[in-house]
């Protein structure tokens, strides 16, 4: 019988949070275990599609926004260790009517904490960015320091760095159940079982399965993400700012953009261009599959979001890709203890804005793990809040 694999901290689920927790953990010199069912980066949870959009005035928040800036920073320090380039500053821009609560409360965050930004009415977005097809009434706040992050190659490098210093880290295994007592916490896995002092669970979309107790907050939804080709002005499109068009509208449960988003064309004039709208219709569970989008969804989001706005895009995709929301009522991150088990933490911050702010939180989990609290406050990313 093989003796009991022991570490410090356990941490399950190896994706954005995951990834980032570990290399955090190990470059401070504690032993660390890393398990996950895949082999990250994959397809089959919420971090991957080539691009994720990140902004420092948060529309979702002024609480948020410590967390981007400090990622802003960790995404440098990581790209120089690790020799790769993770963070693009394309500049960002969040398009909607004056009415747009998402738009002011993306000034309001921009003009709290001084972040350098540009207030474009309907006549200078036609002129500086002719991409886009707005009426009168559209108007623009642009962010240069926006841009965009590389998911796969930041959760590749984050792993491998961690590896380098020491994670031991346990790839394709499944954790089947965890158990909490005075003495830490032990993982059981298909192939193992492992004990530790802490656990961290980043499961992204599995959270339920592994904290059951939390099953009344998360909700599962599946997304989608096209690659639209070029038909015309690729040099335009290689240089546009990301950008999220809020539309306006009612929203209510999960929504919190109803309209669309994009990015520039990263992969060359027959790479198209990845555009994304949010939908909340159905709850799913993860199967470790793929569901790309089918040809009546392809329709419907050229037809409502692209044809009408970009119409420089053609209307038969590339590429599509389906991905997971893990999503709370009014979008909130979750980063709290475990109600019952002052030993395990939760890590579950999506709602489909997670990733910008996902190196800081690797970052704030190990100096909790290590240290009892970090430097970032996150206490407004309670279960409690979340529930509400
Ligand atoms: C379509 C889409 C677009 C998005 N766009 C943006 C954006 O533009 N900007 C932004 O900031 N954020 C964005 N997000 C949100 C962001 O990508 C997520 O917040 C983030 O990727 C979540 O990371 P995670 O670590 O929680 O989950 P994941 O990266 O999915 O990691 C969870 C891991 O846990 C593993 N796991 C689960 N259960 C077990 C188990 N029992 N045993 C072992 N391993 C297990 C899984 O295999 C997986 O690797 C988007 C998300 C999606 C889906």
């Amino acid at each position: 019988m093989s003796a009991l694999r022991t570490a410090d901290v356990i941490v399950v689920g190896l994706g954005a949070m995951g990834s980032a927790t570990c290399f955090q953990l190990a470059a401070r010199g504690v032993s660390v275990i890393g398990v996950d069912r895949h082999e990250p980066p994959h397809a089959y949870g919420s971090t991957h599609g080539d691009t994720r959009i990140t902004r420092l005035a948060i529309g979702e928040g002024t609480e948020y926004v410590p967390l981007v800036r400090r990622s802003h920073d960790l995404w440098r320090e990581i790209e120089e260790q690790a020799g790769v380039q993770l963070l693009t500053r394309s500049g960002g821009l969040v398009l909607a009517h004056a009415a747009s609560p998402f738009l002011e409360q993306t000034r309001a965050s921009a003009r709290r904490y001084g972040i350098a930004h540009e207030n474009l009415s309907s006549a200078e977005l036609v002129e500086r960015f002719p991409m886009f097809l707005v009426d009168e009434q559209t108007e623009a706040y642009y962010e240069p320091e926006a841009g965009y992050v590389r998911p796969e190659a930041a959760v590749r490098a984050q792993l491998e760095l961690a590896r380098h210093h020491g994670a031991q880290l346990r790839l394709g295994e499944h954790v089947e159940e965890w158990s909490a007592s005075a003495d830490g916490v032990i993982v059981r896995t298909d192939r193992e079982t492992y004990a530790a002092q802490q656990l961290v669970l980043c499961a992204g979309a599995w959270i339920p399965q592994l904290f059951p107790e939390g099953s009344d907050i998360f909700a599962i939804h599946r997304q989608l993400l096209y690659w639209f080709p070029i038909r015309e002005g690729y040099r335009q499109f290689r240089d546009m700012p990301t950008f999220i068009w809020d539309f306006g509208g009612e929203k209510h449960g999960f929504v919190h953009l109803l309209g669309f988003y994009g990015f520039p064309a990263v992969d060359g004039p027959r790479g198209g261009v990845k555009v994304a709208t949010e939908s909340y219709e159905h709850t799913t569970t993860p199967d470790g599959r793929q569901h790309p989008a089918t040809r009546r969804e392809i329709d419907d989001m050229y037809r409502r979001y692209v044809a009408p706005h970009v119409p420089w895009l053609a209307g038969e995709p590339l590429r599509t890709s389906s991905c997971l929301y893990t999503s709370t009522r009014g979008s909130r991150f979750v980063i709290d203890r475990h109600p019952e088990h002052d030993e395990v933490l939760i890590v579950s911050p999506c709602s489909g804005h997670g990733f910008k702010h996902s190196t800081a939180i690797g970052e704030a989990v190990a100096q909790w793990v290590t240290g009892g609290a970090s430097d970032i406050d996150l206490s407004a990313f309670g279960l409690a809040q979340a529930r509400r």
